[in-house]
């Protein structure tokens, strides 16, 4: 079969792309807040996370733009990543045990 895709020039395309696409679009998260129940995407700098010993005392918090209310709210190990991932300051709790 002669269907094999030459990778040589849609390499070049992809990485060229990439490397427009992070310089040029900051990293934001959508997070809702509970009290005024509005809807805002937050940037990396706007959002803190904690990562305790357990699932259970991991979080992330912000301030609501539109309240100014102190929301935290659970975060999972996807959640965990991604924020992470996008340069959100992270504070890692210590646990006595
Ligand atoms: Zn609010």
């Amino acid at each position: 079969m002669s269907e094999s895709v030459t990778s040589g020039a849609m390499g070049m395309t992809v990485e060229s792309a990439f490397a427009g696409m992070t310089s040029v679009s900051p990293v934001v998260f959508r997070a809702g807040c509970p009290d005024c129940r509005g809807r805002f995407e937050l940037t990396a700098g706007a959002l803190r996370l904690a990562i305790g010993a357990t699932s259970r005392t991991t979080f992330y918090s912000f301030t609501c733009p539109e309240c100014g209310a102190s929301v935290r709210k659970p975060a999972g190990e996807r959640i965990v990543e991604l924020l992470t991932g996008g340069g959100v300051r992270t504070l890692r709790l210590h646990s006595t045990l």
